[in-house]
């Protein structure tokens, strides 16, 4: 079972031991090191074009599946109940349609985005660069 951890922002690299789950929603972020034991850390944003976390006050689910397209181990898992279930390997074909939806997604959030940023102020932009500088560090 992955030990889940609410975390302010994500610790560094080297602060992340295998089997556990950290979670910032503070930046919409989660981290862990891949499923398979290659010992890859697997940062993965939530957005609505990325990952959905379901907490459910005890375990949590990821959604969609994790791999192939972003481990290079190309392991294939899902996080459900914060336990994680192997699943087969995608199709070349099933890989590209998900693709596509992906970029779908993922264009219409960035324009979405794209959009609400315009609309902050400039004050909010310059805290956003800020936290941003900081975050890099
Ligand atoms: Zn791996």
């Amino acid at each position: 079972m992955i030990q889940i951890h609410f975390v302010d922002s994500i610790p560094k690299a080297d602060a992340i031991e295998e089997g556990h789950l950290y979670i910032s929603l503070k930046y919409n972020m989660t981290s862990h090191r891949c499923a398979s034991g290659c010992g890859q850390l697997v940062p993965l944003p939530l957005s609505p074009a990325d990952w959905s976390l379901t907490y459910n006050g005890d375990t949590v689910s990821l959604s969609p599946s994790i791999g192939n397209g972003v481990l290079a181990c190309h392991s294939h898992y899902f996080i459900r109940d914060s336990h994680i279930i192997w699943a087969s390997d995608m199709s070349a074909s099933q890989a590209r349609q998900q693709q596509a939806a992906d970029a779908e997604l993922l264009k219409r959030h960035i324009e979405e985005r794209a959009e609400n940023q315009y609309k902050m102020s400039f004050f909010k932009r310059v805290l956003a660069w800020l936290r941003g500088i900081i975050e890099r560090r």
